[in-house]
Order: C-alpha cells, then structure tokens, then sequence
C-alpha cells in the first residue's frame, strides 16, 4: 500500500523548534539535544573501557529505553485513537527523523486486544553500528544498544505492558542489515538478556566489593603481624589473652571500650584467628547508619517493601553469612532493630523487610559498645534479654591512657604503617616527641594515635625525625594529669588553650562539680599507689586539704 509518512501527515517538522536564543530545540514538548555522534561514540566507548561490556550495554539500553518511552509519549499525543498499526508504525519514523537509524518494519503481529505482540524490524545506517565500527572494529555481538533500548522503551510505553527487542543481526558484527525482533516480555523466558533492561543494585555491588576487598587484604596480612593488635602492657594483655581464648569458638563477644580503642581491630582479630577466616568479615556502625534505615541494612530487604526499594537487597546478616558480623556501637541500635536482632539470634533465622519467607544463616556475632548498657537498660534504651545474649562473653578494652607503656610501640608500628603509604623514610620520633605522645591524655584513644603519627610522617623531613610540631597541629599538646613534665615548660603552656576547650566540653554536657571533684580526687589517689601525701601534691591541694575532701565525700 501506498502510505503517507506518518511524519508528514502530523506535520512533525513543524514541531521541531529551534530556538537559537535562547540555546534551546524543542520537539513539541520535549527539549531535544543535537549532539556529535563522534561525541556520543567517545562517551560510549568510555563507558565500555570504565565499567566493562556488561555494564555499558545495560547502561546504554536504559538510557535508549528511557527516549522511546518519551517518545511513545508524543506519538499518543499525536494518533490520539489512531489506528493501532499507525502506532506501530510512527515509533521508527520518529527514530528517522532524529538521526539515529532508518527503520523498516518487516512483520507485526499486534492485537490490542489480547495484548499479544511479535515484531521484527531492519535497521540501516545505524549510528550506534558505525561508531562502534569505528571505534572498536567488527565484533562477536551487536552494538546497538541505545536503539534497541529505544524500540523496546517505544513499544512498551504505548502498548502498556513490557515488551522486548533483541538484536540478532548486527552490522558491527559484519551482517548487511541490522535486525530486531521483539516480543512480551514473558515469551522470553528465563533469557538473561533481560538483565540488562534492570537498573543495577550499585551499592549492593559496591558493599561485596569492600567486603571482599577487606577478606583479600586480611589474608596477604595474616600469618606475620597479628593483624594490627599490639600491646605488651598488663591492661593489653589481660583483654587480648580474652579475646585469643574465645577466637576459636562460636561464642558471641561483647567488646567494652572507649571510642577509638580499637574494637573493631580485635573483632578483626578474633574473626581471622578462628575457624571462620576464609569467610566474610562484616563490620557495621550502628550509630553511623540512620534509624530508619538500620533494619534495612541489617536484615536487607525485598523489592517492593516500601517506596524506593526497587531491588532486593541483602542485609548485612546475610552478607555475613559463614563469617563474623561485627556489630559497633550496638548501643544505639533502635527498639525495633533490639527486638528483631534478638529474634535473629534465637531463631538463626533472618527475614527482610517486607518478604514473607526466613532464611537461615550461620553467622558469629561480636558486639561493641562505648556506653554503659547496664545504664542503657536501665533507662529504658536498651533490652536486657538483648544484653543477656549479647553480654556472655564481655571483654573490655583499656583506654590508651591505662597503657601508656604501650605507646612507643604503637608509634613505631604506625610509623613504619604510614612511611610505606607516604613513601618516606624516617628515622622515627624523636626523644622530645615521644615524651609528649606519653604525657599526652589521649581522648581519641588509638585512633588518635594514628591520626597524629599520620600526620607527623607526612610532615617529617624525608630521612628525618618526626618532632612535635609535626605530631600536633597547633604546638605541644596538653598533659596527662600525673604524667611525665616536659622540662622545658612548652607542653604546660599550650596545655592552656586544650584545658579551656575541656572545661568548655565539660560545662557543655551538664556538670555535676560534686560528682567530678569525687572522681578526680579518686583518681589521684589511686595514681599515687593510695599514698595521699602524693596525691595532694597532684592536686595542687595539702594532704589536710584532701583529707577533709575524701571524707566529706565518703559521708555525702
Ligand atoms: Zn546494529
């Protein structure tokens, strides 16, 4: 039959604007864009280099799916009740009219009615075809991506349910035509190709990837250093030989310890000192993920549970699976997170968010936590048969300052960490330095030990020491109080500025004067071995003076 162009009947050249202006063209309502196919080959052919066929293709598809459904939008607009082959029919002259292929419907099976859909179409002088040619040579699979995309976003936008088309011609394969065909998508069965048309679970991806990261580096490490657990201080050694008795069997750990102590270096340890070492280790901050979404990430959760959750995902439980799940600050997990961990750990079973079946897992807990959840428990924050099942086996972490001797060896294991990672080679710290990191009260625990020896080998002389000035921004840091003096009175001066900052933090949190003058004078008491003659001298008091004090408080 003698037909019309689509095109020219709707007079679509006339709904092409372009408005020089104001740097704008206009396809009816839909802003277009005249682009450099050389341009468009040049992002293509990146993509393919940065992230692989697999993941281009699928990109590329999406993206072609996205501009036939627009404009799908436009042909509607135009047939309004047309004639059901028009439909068909407009899809590919649109695709013509925009510089992209020339196409030729050469079979179509459509009944609107039934729903049931079979289409196979040629193209000829695809762009996508001869900038892959170009760019890449003749290949094994077809190139053209964005236009299939496009042919199955067209179909699917008009006909209302998803329809599909495969290229199985290709002149980027060296065929004469490129050639398509299409269908429902459920005449394709199982066909993996389909994959292509999902959005892809990023993150999902990006998680495994840590986590693998993380297994490869653990097993080029193990064997000589312990995986970073260094100490030789009675404090040290009394939490490590805990920790080093429970590695080899399943019990769930609680590890007690300051911010910055290291726990998640000791769960470390104990996952890759037990039976579980080849298996996933998987870390997660309760406090660092938002209450909203910890159930999520914790037990995953099926597509479709709530608005924006278009994929499955699986919870870090899952993840875990075989392996260790480290749980940091499970303090601050939210009521509804306490209650459904605790019904993991009774059942072994998780569920995700908005599934209806469990699954079971295998997986070795250890907990962490910086605040006392005894008090927790008591306030109404935390469960204690949660706290029973966690808190079999607690193991608590000194705080730096309880292991000072530790220190030297500690910096210099840091050193030797960050001059591979900087390239440098030091001769250490020097004597001055060293007597300020012991006198130093340390707030961040080890953490900030690492901070600081990060920042004193960046700043060191290449083949020098590291001094002060290169540990602590700002000068000498304050003093520990009982610690060593630096005889040359720098550290006491600059002590001022931090102690400010300390008293400001103090007054900040509510302040109870009684209730710290009672543990300082504790404090100092215990320093001095219970000799209270000593310890008035730390406190800048007489012994009369303190006397008085320890009384008043043991009676108040
Ligand atoms: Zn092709």
């Amino acid at each position: 039959m003698a037909e019309q162009k689509l095109i020219e009947q709707f007079n679509l050249r006339s709904r092409l604007r372009f408005n020089v202006d104001e740097g704008q063209i206009w396809l009816d309502e839909n802003r277009m864009l005249l682009l450099h196919a050389r341009s468009m080959g040049a992002l293509r052919r990146e993509l393919f280099d940065s992230l692989g066929a697999e993941r281009a293709k699928g990109l590329l598809i999406r993206m072609g799916f996205a501009s036939g459904q627009q404009d799908a939008e436009l042909a509607k607009k135009l047939l309004g009740a047309g004639d059901t082959y028009d439909v068909f029919r407009i899809g590919p002259e649109l695709h013509a009219f925009e510089g992209l292929v020339k196409a030729t419907i050469v079979q179509a099976d459509l009944d609107w009615e039934r729903g049931s859909f079979a289409g196979e179409v040629d193209w000829r002088n695809s762009w996508e075809a001869d900038s892959h040619l170009q760019l890449f040579g003749i290949g094994e699979d077809p190139a053209c991506w964005t236009i299939v995309g496009y042919a199955s976003g067209y179909v699917t936008q008009f006909f209302n349910r998803p329809v599909i088309f495969k290229e199985t011609a290709c002149v980027a394969c060296g065929d004469a035509l490129c050639h398509i065909v299409g269908k429902p998508l459920e005449a394709w069965g199982h066909d993996p190709y389909l994959d292509y048309f999902k959005p892809e679970d990023l993150q999902g991806q990006l998680d495994e990837m840590r986590e693998e990261i993380s297994r490869l580096r653990k097993t080029l490490c193990s064997g000589r250093t312990a995986g970073n657990l260094i100490g030789a201080s009675s404090g040290f050694r009394s939490a490590f030989d805990l920790v080093s008795k429970a590695a080899a069997s399943p019990i769930t750990v609680l590890l007690l310890g300051e911010t910055g102590v290291g726990k998640e270096m000791f769960a470390r340890w104990l996952h890759d000192h037990g039976n579980r070492a080849e298996q996933p280790f998987v870390a997660v901050n309760c406090a660092a993920i938002p209450h909203d979404l910890i159930e999520s990430e914790l037990f995953g959760v099926q597509k479709g549970a709530y608005t924006g959750a278009q994929v499955s995902r699986a919870g870090r439980f899952e993840r875990a699976h075989g392996g260790t799940l480290f749980l940091d600050e499970v303090g601050d997990l939210s009521p509804a997170a306490q209650v459904k961990l605790l019904r993991v750990l009774q059942t072994g079973e998780v569920e995700r968010l908005g599934d209806d079946h469990t699954r079971k897992i295998d997986v070795r807990l250890v907990a962490a936590t910086n605040v006392d959840l005894q008090q927790a428990i008591a306030a109404g924050r935390f469960r204690a048969d949660l706290y029973y099942r966690l808190a079999t086996y607690p193991v608590v972490i000194p705080p730096l300052r309880e292991r000072r001797s530790d220190i030297p060896l500690l910096a210099a294991s840091l050193v030797e960490k960050y001059e591979a990672s900087y390239h440098k080679k030091l001769q250490g710290i020097s004597d001055r330095a060293m007597q300020a990191l012991m006198a130093y009260p340390w707030p961040g625990n080890v953490r900030e030990l690492q901070n600081l020896v990060e920042r004193g080998v960046l700043l060191a002389p290449n083949g020098g020491l590291i001094e002060i000035d290169h540990l602590f921004a700002g000068g000498a840091p304050a003093q520990a109080p009982g610690a060593e003096v630096d005889r040359d009175g720098q550290v006491g001066k600059a002590g001022d500025a931090s102690r400010q900052q300390l008293y400001e933090a103090i007054l900040q949190d509510g302040f109870d004067l009684e209730q710290h003058e009672a543990r300082l004078l504790e404090l100092a008491v215990q320093r001095a071995g219970g000799n209270l003659t000593h310890a008035a001298k730390l406190l800048g008091i007489t012994r009369r003076q303190l006397a008085y004090r320890l009384k008043q408080g043991v009676e108040g």
